[in-house]
Parts: structure tokens; sequence; C-alpha cells
């Protein structure tokens, strides 16, 4: 059967990672025009997908879906994995953005770099097909490197593409993907694990306290990235820098919080995430705040700065099991 490869477009889903990577580069070097996507989600560090696009000549379209995502993370449908990895719904979400793409890109069908059998919980082929359902676009998606082992899809049965230009790679192991890298010249990806924060236990643990206290906001989801967090009451939190970077992030994110600093020795950035703690919460805060300053005696002076100004007052340190009762961790 003969296909007319470039008449009909598709758009990937990109993220960085090999698999995604093959995709694109396979349906190119079939003749197939691509255009890859990323969506942007708090989650998941765009840096490395988009040095990953560089490093390989992918020209990469970059869309923020926070405010979708973030929707989604309220109610998935088919629920979350073992942390608070909602992946059937999160990739079925990507798919029906891209599909919504599809007329502003003048194409016609979508690729993802999914590999059947290769996780346990999205790409087994019954959440591969639930996927496809709740996108609304189950007959347009194409994965090439399993599709052989797949159902046809529009795109197929249309000739679009062709089916014997598509591979058959399925289960755990990446002995086929690493050959295939190769001979596509792709020398450059990303270390499989470390990619979505919806996976890091503690992450998780940090997320699912702010769904608790109904304070999924932007700024939030941003400090829950870096240091380590105590719940202190309802309303508030204590966020401590654990280095230098910690500090440096924390201070850039913290928009609406109050700043701790040691007034006469070095220490970590803290942040009080509430603009009026009450007396007993500001100095449970200050007293896990001084813990942290080991180079302190056992009471010391903290600044506390607020838009309304600077005001020094006095810590004193708390025991570390005292202080556990408070940290949103496992560790
Ligand atoms: S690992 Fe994260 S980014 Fe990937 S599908 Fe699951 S929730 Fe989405």
């Amino acid at each position: 059967m003969t296909t007319s490869k470039s008449a009909h477009a598709a758009i990937a889903l990109f993220s960085g990672g090999l698999d995604s990577i093959l995709a694109v580069k396979w349906m190119q070097s079939r003749g197939y025009k691509v255009y890859p996507v990323y969506f942007l989600t708090p989650y998941m560090p765009a840096d490395r997908a988009i040095q990953s696009a560089a490093e390989n000549g992918i020209q990469l379209i970059v869309r923020d879906i926070s405010t979708e995502h973030l929707a989604m993370m309220q109610n998935p449908v088919y629920g979350f994995g073992k942390h608070l990895n909602p992946c059937v719904d999160c990739h079925a979400l990507m798919f029906k953005i891209a599909g919504d793409l599809m007329a502003d890109l003048d194409a016609d069908y979508l690729i993802s770099g999914e590999v059947l059998g290769q996780r346990p919980m999205s790409q087994r082929r019954d959440a591969m097909n639930l996927v496809g359902k709740l996108s609304g676009y189950k007959d347009l998606l194409i994965r090439p490197l399993s599709q052989q082992l797949l159902n046809d899809t529009l795109p197929i049965r249309e000739s679009w593409i062709d089916k014997d230009d598509m591979l058959d790679i399925h289960g755990r192991g990446r002995s086929r993907q690493m050959e295939l890298a190769s001979e596509l010249g792709i020398v450059s990806y990303p270390a499989p694990a470390g990619g979505c924060l919806l996976t890091d236990r503690n992450f998780a643990l940090r997320l699912r306290d702010l769904i608790e206290h109904d304070e999924l906001d932007d700024e939030n989801l941003e400090l829950i990235r870096y240091g380590r967090h105590y719940r202190l009451d309802a309303r508030c939190k204590l966020i401590v820098g654990r280095d230098e970077a910690d500090n440096d992030k924390l201070e850039a994110a913290c928009k609406t919080g109050l700043k701790l600093h040691a007034r006469d020795i070095f220490g970590p950035l803290g942040i009080i995430t509430c603009p009026q703690p009450s007396e007993e919460t500001l100095r449970l805060a200050l007293d896990i705040f001084w813990y942290y300053h080991k180079k302190g005696e056992d009471t010391g002076s903290v600044i506390l700065s607020s838009p309304e100004g600077k005001t020094d007052h006095r810590a004193t340190k708390l025991e570390l099991a005292n202080i556990k009762e408070y940290h949103i961790s496992y560790d």
C-alpha cells in the first residue's frame, strides 16, 4: 500500500526521555512530519526536556499546561499510582491537549514514545486503551515504538502512515531502545529516573498536605520543591532551606510569606507561609528554625521580615524528637 508521508503531520508528546526522542527521530527518519511538543507542569523540570531536545536537534514547542494539570489532580478518574502520580489521567490530558492543538499546527494525528509493557501503571495494554479513551482521541493515537503490537488506528487504516514503518518493542528491557538510539545517532539522553516529582514520595507527601489544607496555588507548588517543610497549624507551614541553593530558590519563590534569618550567625533561610501566624505558631516556627543553627547557642536571635518591616525575636532550640512531629517527610 502506498502512503503519502509528507501529507499528514503528527504532534509528538515529548518528555525529553529516550523513548520520546526515539519516537520523534524514528518517525522523522522514515520521512514523516512531526511537531514535538513539551507540556510544562509544576512537577517536571523543563530544562531537562529542553536540553535533551537541543542536544538531539529536535525543535520543540513548549506549552504550559499547569492550570489544566492542577485541575485534573483534584480528582483523577483513574486515581493515583504508588505516590501522587495520576499517570493514566496525566497521559490522557496530554493527548487531549495535543489533540486540541492539531488544528493550530495543521497536524492530523498524535504520537508518543510509550512502549507496551514498560511501565506497570500507564503502559499496560489496558491502561494505554484507557488513556486513549479518556483523551477523546483514541483513534488518532500512534505509538511508533510498539505500534506493530497494537490495534490499527485511523492513521494506519487511512494509510497516512505505513504499518511496516512501525516497531514492535515491548517490555521493561532497554536493549532495543539502545540499539535504535545508536542506529539513529542519538548519543545524548537523560537517565530514565529523576523526571516527574509526583513519583517522589516526599514531594508527594508535601503535595498531599497542600491539597488537604486547600493551599494548592502556584506559589505553594513552587515552594514545596525546596527545603524541609513543617506543618505548624491548619493555615501555616515553616520551610527551612537545606543549603545555599535551596535558600536562593525559596527566597525567589516566596511572595506572601514571612522570612526568618538568624541575626548574629550564618544559617538557613526560613519561611513562615502564612502572613499572620498566631503567637503560639510563631513561637513554634522560631524554635524549630533555631534548631537548624548547629553553631548557635541553645537560644538566639532571629529577624522576622514582613512587608511591615523587621522584628527581632528570641528562639530556643526545640528537641529533634519534637520537631519530627511537624515534619512533612517519611525520613
Ligand atoms: S510520571 Fe508524572 S508526568 Fe509521567 S505520566 Fe505519571 S504523572 Fe504524568
